[in-house]
């Protein structure tokens, strides 16, 4: 089972902006008032400073423009120096699947040679975007592979951001020069459901979303996106009033006794305390209905008494539930409930007044559903036989 006592601590294993290669500095996922502090350390004038902020991230962001070269309307010795004293870098996309239903997952590589994952899924000519935050997680939810993998490290809000543009890379979606945005956006929404826990990584969060969110660039709004957590209590008010986005909340249980087997933070921060956390966030974060995420465990929490229990539990707070049948993995300790018992349960919560859509699982193929990434490598190395072990058949 689970090692329900791993540390339930922040890192800041945060790597320093300056990137080994010639020293430069990457101006991806910098905020504008760190761009701006950045151009004038590197001898721009003070106050041409706002200005240039303002052309180099249209260029970066709106236009998706990563050779200083190519800005022209910033002079040719002025590029010159911003190529030598800084680079416009983003993830290096080590593979990239589809999925038999049109998901994509990318494997990128980020400082360090770590790897994490990004995952596309389209639908209707637009597409949601679950962007990971962690390489690995310090959390260890039993129902999830990302669990199994320790925490590596947080990721840059550079790394963050450079998700988005490396999928926007790949969609050919930045806009042409001299075309007008057609308003069908293929990454219209962004989750933060990937690998880790976004609120132990807060401030790159934040400040990723802020450069996604700002107007003159990849300019999706607050309600575009939703943060899941799986219920770091203390960070919740935080989230509602720096980043101000969509939350959903990873639930899973609806007894304090199962809530811990299944989700440990529960016993830092159980479903009292985590409920009174998120009765607060709609006012203060002005944002509509809170995401309830409930994983369909078969025989574990899918009782129609667990249906009655969870719906008296969030009295009150305008909310949706999210039901996400199980995704398997190899090794995984529970078994996806039956569909039959998967639609009672729904159909409980929706005659109590609360939307209860079960989540389609997309791109289970290629292993790219919900709670099912994990960095590569991570696979490979428990994969390998041991020094000494038979090498197996075919591997
Ligand atoms: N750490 C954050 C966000 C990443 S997980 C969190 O826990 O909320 C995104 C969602 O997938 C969470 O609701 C998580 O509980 C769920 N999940 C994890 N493993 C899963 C699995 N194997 N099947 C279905 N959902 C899973
Ligand atoms: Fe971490 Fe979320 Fe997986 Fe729990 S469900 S182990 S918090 S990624």
């Amino acid at each position: 089972m689970t090692d329900a006592t791993a540390p339930i601590t922040q890192d800041v294993l945060t790597l320093p902006r300056k990137l080994p290669e010639g020293g430069r500095i990457n101006l991806v996922g910098l905020t504008r008032d760190q761009l701006r502090e950045a151009l004038i350390a590197a001898g721009t004038p003070e106050r041409q400073a706002k200005m240039r902020v303002g052309q180099i991230w249209q260029w970066v962001y709106h236009w998706g423009v990563r050779d200083f070269a190519a800005m022209t309307n910033l002079a040719k010795d002025y590029r010159a120096l911003l190529a030598d004293r800084f680079e416009i870098a983003v993830p290096e996309v080590v593979t990239r699947q589809i999925s038999a239903d049109g998901t994509r997952k990318y494997l990128l590589r980020i400082a360090g040679g770590h790897e994490v994952e990004t995952v596309y899924i389209p639908e209707d000519g637009r597409g949601t975007l679950c962007i990971s935050s962690q390489v690995g997680c310090t959390l260890t939810c039993s129902f999830c592979h990302t669990g199994t993998q320790r925490l590596v490290r947080n990721l840059t809000a550079g790394e963050i951001v450079g998700q988005v543009m490396v999928a926007r890379d790949d969609l050919g979606e930045w806009p042409e020069p001299g075309q007008g945005s057609t308003g069908d956006r293929l990454v219209s929404n962004i989750v933060l459901m990937g690998m880790g826990e976004p609120l132990y990584n807060f401030d790159a969060v934040r400040d990723a979303m802020r450069v996604v969110m700002d107007g003159e660039g990849i300019a999706l709004g607050r309600r575009r996106i939703t943060l899941s957590t799986s219920g770091v209590v203390p960070e919740i008010a935080r989230c509602a009033e720096e980043i101000g986005c969509q939350l959903a909340v990873s639930f899973h249980a609806t007894t304090d006794e199962v809530r811990d087997r299944l989700v440990p933070i529960n016993k830092r921060w159980n479903i009292e305390t985590l409920l009174a956390a998120l009765r607060d966030y709609p006012r203060l974060s002005n944002s509509e209905r809170i995401t309830f995420e409930y994983v369909m465990l078969k025989d574990v929490n899918d009782s129609d008494a667990d249906a009655r229990r969870l719906v008296r539990l969030i009295a009150g707070i305008p909310a949706k539930i999210n039901l996400i049948p199980f995704n398997e993995w190899p090794g995984a300790p529970y078994r996806r409930s039956d569909w039959d018992r998967i639609e009672a349960f729904a159909d409980i919560v929706y005659k109590a007044g609360y939307a209860s859509p079960i989540r389609t699982p997309r791109g289970e193929d290629i292993m790219a559903a919900c709670g099912q990434l994990k960095s590569a490598t991570e696979r490979a190395r428990k994969a390998r036989p041991r020094t000494g072990d038979e090498p197996r058949p075919g591997a």
